[in-house]
């Protein structure tokens, strides 16, 4: 067998293009191309008639590497979750979320996670590695291509249409910065997989140099903070990356992102019985964001964690919002979707069961 010419997917229009002089094609069959992988998802070269037969040929010898799935469940509330396998055997998973006028796909940037968040099941996985675009845009690719997917279209009915993407899943996006920006740009190019900026949330934990540079990208995502905490104190307990960028200088960052008009900052904020949902956490969330255009979706915990936290009482969690939401605060709270399946942020784990290496790998050095 003839040896792969390479990955195709993950690259962009231009780089197709380059590809396409290197092989002493015209460059605008890097364009076509581009236009079959996203816009048409057209996953088999034999299928591109455009192209000639002879450039179908040498495509025939490149990779179109979707995951594999290893596992879909459906949740009572119709959430989908799959467990997918990537070439080298590291497991990922991303949700699909469908509401009525919707479709959520949440998905991973990283296999397992390095930063240890102390309410996060992902966390217990460890580090295995940063996906590349190719396998960023895969899961996306994958999805969208599940034809058993019974869920209420928002497009033309024939498939699932994806209206909104979260990079939420496993991992943080932004210790894989520079595969999350060209995923970025190839999602929201109109030639692309044609998803708006403003229908693309990225959540973090708040790196703050890599927050800055995502701010000068040339494709800015919604941004959403996990917060989950109202003093140094409790959140460096809570998330340890936050001793080396504390709240203070995430606030900083967010002060300076480039906001278009309605548009806020999400702040993401984990309820935890004792923890942090007392009244005065609610009274200093509301004046730590007083001076960001900012909201909140407050998030129960679920269950299943292994460091001993419970969730805040529906009382206790109706009480917080009231304070924040009677400050002018705009807060929400998040129904916790596909929950029966461990498939509600934070609970991303069910690949550890599925690897060979369980033990936790590696975790970033907080301490510094
Ligand atoms: S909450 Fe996010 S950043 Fe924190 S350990 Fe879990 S996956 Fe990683």
């Amino acid at each position: 067998m003839a040896a792969s010419r390479g990955e195709l997917l993950g690259l962009t229009a231009d780089e197709l293009g380059a590809l396409m002089v290197d092989w002493g094609e015209k460059p605008y069959h890097g364009r076509q191309l581009y236009g079959a992988l996203y816009r048409r998802r057209q996953l088999d070269t034999g299928s591109m008639t455009d192209l000639s037969k002879s450039l179908r040929q040498k495509l025939a010898s490149c990779t179109i590497g979707l995951p594999r799935l290893i596992r879909r469940q459906r949740a009572c509330d119709g959430t989908d979750k799959y467990l997918l396998e990537l070439t080298d055997g590291e497991k990922i998973e991303c949700v699909l979320i469908p509401e009525r006028k919707r479709n959520t796909l949440c998905i991973s940037t990283q296999a397992g996670c390095p930063l240890d968040c102390r309410f996060c099941l992902t966390a217990m996985l460890g580090f295995r590695r940063n996906l590349n675009p190719a396998e960023i845009l895969g899961q996306i690719l994958y999805v969208l291509g599940d034809k058993n997917l019974p869920i209420g279209s928002v497009g033309d009915g024939s498939r699932p249409a994806l209206t909104n993407l979260v990079l939420m899943g496993m991992g943080e996006p932004l210790l894989n910065l520079e595969n999350v920006l060209k995923s970025l740009i190839i999602l929201a190019d109109p030639g692309g997989l044609a998803l708006s900026p403003r229908r693309i949330t990225l959540s973090t934990v708040g790196l703050v140099p890599q927050l800055r540079k995502l701010a000068q990208a040339p494709v800015v995502p919604n941004l959403a903070i996990s917060l989950s905490a109202t003093t140094d104190e409790v959140r460096d307990r809570l998330m340890p990356i936050n001793r080396r960028y504390p709240i203070d200088s995430i606030l900083q960052a967010c002060a300076d992102y480039p906001l278009k008009r309605n548009q806020r900052v999400t702040f993401e904020y984990v309820l935890m019985d004792g923890v942090n949902d007392s009244d005065d956490d609610a009274r200093r969330l509301v004046k730590l964001l007083a001076h960001l255009r900012s909201k909140v979706n407050l998030l129960p915990l679920n269950p299943g964690n292994a460091n001993g936290f419970r969730p805040s009482s529906p009382r206790r969690v109706n009480r917080f919002r009231e304070i924040l939401t009677g400050k002018g605060l705009p807060a929400y709270l998040r129904r916790p979707r596909g929950m029966d399946i461990y498939a509600a942020c934070g609970q991303l784990h069910l690949a550890a069961a599925h690897s060979s290496r369980t033990t936790r790998t590696s975790r970033l050095d907080t301490n510094s």
